[in-house]
């Protein structure tokens, strides 16, 4: 018969350390539809749909980023490019003419060197 230690450290803390910045992303993107949470806090204000965007960052000579999403409005697909990641999120007129407000949902990250053959 071995002794066995009989208290194995556990973790009891107070709402346990779980970063949850990407998973807020990651499950509004999902479910597709954010409309709850784009009702609050708008005081008065018009309201321009979030428009989730798909983006792919620059790779080989390509320095732009570029991003697809989807007019809430009328529905046209719709396709964009910004000098960085940080100018793709933003309010701006969408090339059918409604405003959208186009937040990156899903980003596709390149390959450091994306050169190589
Ligand atoms: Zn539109």
């Amino acid at each position: 018969m071995g002794v066995k230690a009989t208290s194995p450290p556990r973790k009891n803390g107070p709402g346990a350390a779980t970063p949850q910045g990407r998973e807020d992303i990651a499950t509004a993107a999902k479910q597709g539809s954010p409309t709850r949470s784009v009702r609050r806090a708008s005081s008065g204000r018009q309201q321009v749909p979030l428009a989730p965007a798909s983006v792919f960052g620059p790779v080989g000579r390509r320095k732009c980023w570029w991003y697809s999403y989807r007019c809430r409005t009328c529905g046209a697909y719709l396709f964009g490019r910004a000098r960085s990641l940080d100018t793709v999120t933003g309010e701006r007129r969408a090339g059918c003419g409604h405003r959208v407000h186009v937040m990156a949902a899903r980003i596709y990250d390149q390959p450091e060197s994306g050169a190589a053959a």
